[in-house]
Order: structure tokens, then sequence, then C-alpha cells
């Protein structure tokens, strides 16, 4: 058994960067926190090997091949949505890779509807960044809204339940209104900012769940008091496989078909686009930021910057040792700027410090503790890869 990192406040510096007696990748700066990490003999681990495998599957290397790969799918898109309003689904988050995505979509000819959801934890950036992006490039915008209070009622179930991933409630909306979108306006292609450049490197098993399990939501929402759905527009196994196979809906990520470098394309978004950056990735949301920057590292003993950084180190962004730095210490540019986050996060949820304290202090619960629809997925993967259907990233991404 590995070591997990200690999930205390006191042991954030154990949880960020190099920690004595945890073994860290020659190569990548993944370590032994992540549970099913195996070193070859040169101390070179799975987890960018992996992402090297990927790289050599689904991205050109070279230029023309690439230029091809582009040219063809974009030809595909545009033949699939004769006649209709829109080219294809661009989805929206605010952060640098969907943003990116939408410039590109638009520099190549494509009439793309952006389409973003909101769960009311938006950073007031990133709303800015949403703003500016879609004036500027006249593209239309669909918002979807979930409220408040039901938002706030699944959040508080999943936190009673233990289960690691919350952003599964997230995530599963957004998939859900992202094919909602694109069946509703007949179109086949949903270009996501999903890419192996900055997110190649695979999150641990243990750290995500399975993002379309509905189940796994109405059930852990039952179990502890939350609400029923109804502005939550939530997506199952079978409404994915419906969208995939009957709608013929492709999930494309859409960056692999570039060649994207995150720096890059921050540069000409800042300069273009009025974008202002996040100091880490995923942090367009005031409440990823804090979950992944406070109870990730604190109450599960996870770190993932630890992955995303090992991504940049692999699409040759930044060295290893620039990785280590930047994930040394706590992942926040300030302690003040982290506690600033905090008393939000519980002033916003309602809660007590005594409440808080109780949360972090008790232990993690596995997300199949609770009704879960993970076995038909595991199921129906295989099905797909038998029809060598693209169903993106709707796995354990
Ligand atoms: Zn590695």
């Amino acid at each position: 058994m590995t070591r997990r990192s200690v999930a205390t406040r006191h042991g954030i510096e154990d949880a960020a960067g190099l920690i004595p007696n945890v073994r860290t990748c020659a190569r990548c700066i993944m370590d032994e926190t992540a549970d099913d990490i195996v070193f070859d003999e040169q101390g070179i681990c799975n987890y960018c090997t992996g992402f090297l495998a990927k790289k050599a599957k689904h991205i050109a290397l070279d230029e023309a091949e690439r230029q091809r790969r582009l040219a063809s799918m974009i030809d595909d898109l545009k033949r699939s949505s004769r006649g209709k309003r829109y080219d294809c689904i661009v989805g929206l988050s605010g952060g640098v890779d969907s943003s990116w995505s939408l410039v590109k979509a638009v520099e190549l000819g494509l009439r793309p509807l952006a389409v973003h959801m909101d769960s009311g934890w938006n950073s007031e950036l990133a709303q800015n960044n949403i703003a500016n992006l879609v004036r500027t490039l006249g593209v239309d915008l669909h918002t979807h809204v979930i409220e408040w209070p039901e938002i706030r009622g699944l959040m508080e179930a999943f936190f009673a339940a233990d289960v690691i991933d919350v952003e599964v409630l997230y995530d599963n909306a957004m998939l859900a209104v992202n094919y909602r979108q694109a069946a509703k306006y007949g179109l086949k292609y949903i270009l996501a900012g999903t890419n192996i450049a900055t997110e190649g490197v695979d999150i641990p098993k243990r750290w995500n769940w399975y993002k379309s399990d509905k189940r796994n939501i109405v059930g852990i929402s039952r179990r502890f008091g939350g609400p029923k759905l109804r502005t939550f527009p939530a997506i199952s196994t079978l409404d994915t496989a419906r969208y995939v196979i009957v709608n013929g809906i492709r999930w494309i990520s859409f960056l692999d078909y570039l060649d994207y470098k995150k720096a890059e394309a921050l540069e000409v978004l800042t300069r273009d686009f009025g974008y202002k950056p996040y100091p880490h990735k995923h942090y367009e949301s005031v409440f990823t930021r804090f979950y992944q920057g406070y109870l990730q590292p604190y109450k599960f003993g996870v770190d993932k910057r630890k992955p995303h950084l090992s991504s940049l180190i692999m699409n040759g962004e930044i060295s290893r040792e620039e990785a280590l730095r930047r994930a040394q210490g706590i992942a926040y540019p300030s302690e003040k700027e982290m506690e600033s986050d905090r008393l939000y996060f519980i002033k916003k949820m309602g809660w007590s410090e005594a409440k808080f304290e109780d949360y972090m202090r008790r232990p993690e619960m596995p997300h199949d503790d609770y009704p879960s629809e993970a076995a038909l997925h595991q199921r129906l993967l295989q099905l797909y890869r038998s029809l060598d259907l693209k169903v993106g990233r709707l796995t354990w991404s």
C-alpha cells in the first residue's frame, strides 16, 4: 500500500510537491499519492508513458498529417450541418482550453453555438472572460442556469455522502446541456476543450468518478434529503448512449486537432480578447478553485496540480523543475486568498465553522457505496469499443 498524503490542514506542504518517502516519477511529477502508479527500471511511471501512447494515437506527429486530419474533420462537420442554423456546439467554461476552442472554431470558418453552464459558482473573472469572448467573436451564447437552492441542495447531499467527486454534479450537467443543445439544433458535433496537451496525463481513477452517473446523483440526493431534479439537466449512461448512437452526436477533443500550446493560446486571448488569466487550471469557478485547492488536498489527500503540470511537462511546455516548483506549497497565490475562498464557501453554503470542520474530519466514502451506473457504463464502453464509436471524455476523465 502506498501512503496517502496527509489530509489535514497541516499536511498541505506534504500534499504538494516532492514528499519525503513517497516515490516520484523521474520524468513527470506524478507520485505514489496515485494509488495505481507503477514505475519501470528507469523510474518512469505509467502516467507519463500513457500520455505518450495517447499522443501517438490521437495527435498527428507531423504538420501535414495534422492539417489533413483537421481539414477532413471540418469537412465532415460542415457537411453534417448543411442548412442548419449552426455548425456545431462549443462547450465554454471560460477556461483557456474551451475559450481557445471557440476562437479557433470561428477562425476556421465555423458557425458555433457557444454553450455555458452556470452552477452559481462562476468567478467574476470567468463571467467577464466569457462575455468579452462571445462579443468580440460575434457568437451566440446559450447559458443554462441551475437554480441555486437546487444545486446547493445537491452539493449538500454530496458533502454529506463524503464522496470525492463533488464535481460530478457540474460535469454531468455540463455534458447534459451540451448534448441537449446539439440534439435541439440537429447538430452532430460538440467541440470541447478536452485535450491531450494539457490533460493527457490521466487523473488517477480514485480521484474522480464516472461523469454520466445520474443514478449516483439521484441516489445520493435521496439518501441525504437533497432536492428532486428540476433545473439540473442530468444525463444518464443510457441518455449518453442514445445521443451517441441514435442522434449520432460526436464529442470531439478539438484541441487535439490543433498544435495546441497553452501559453501561446493565453497570450492571444489576453491580447485580442481582453482575457484575464487564472492562477491554476480549472480555476474559472470559485468552487472548483476551492475544491481543487483546499477540499481535495486536505480532506482527500489529492493534488490535481500534479497530473495537470505533468501534462505540461510531457507537452514540452515546462521543465520538470518548473513543475515541481509550481506544485509546491498551497494551491493559492497566498494564504489570505485561500482563507478568503474558505470563508466565501462557508457563507455561500450557509455552513458553520463546526460543520465545516466536521466535514473535513470525516473519512472518504466510495461513490459506489451509493446507487451507481458504473457497471452498465463499463459494459457499454466495451460495446462502443467494438463499434469503434468515439464517445469522447464520458469516461473517467
Ligand atoms: Zn511519470
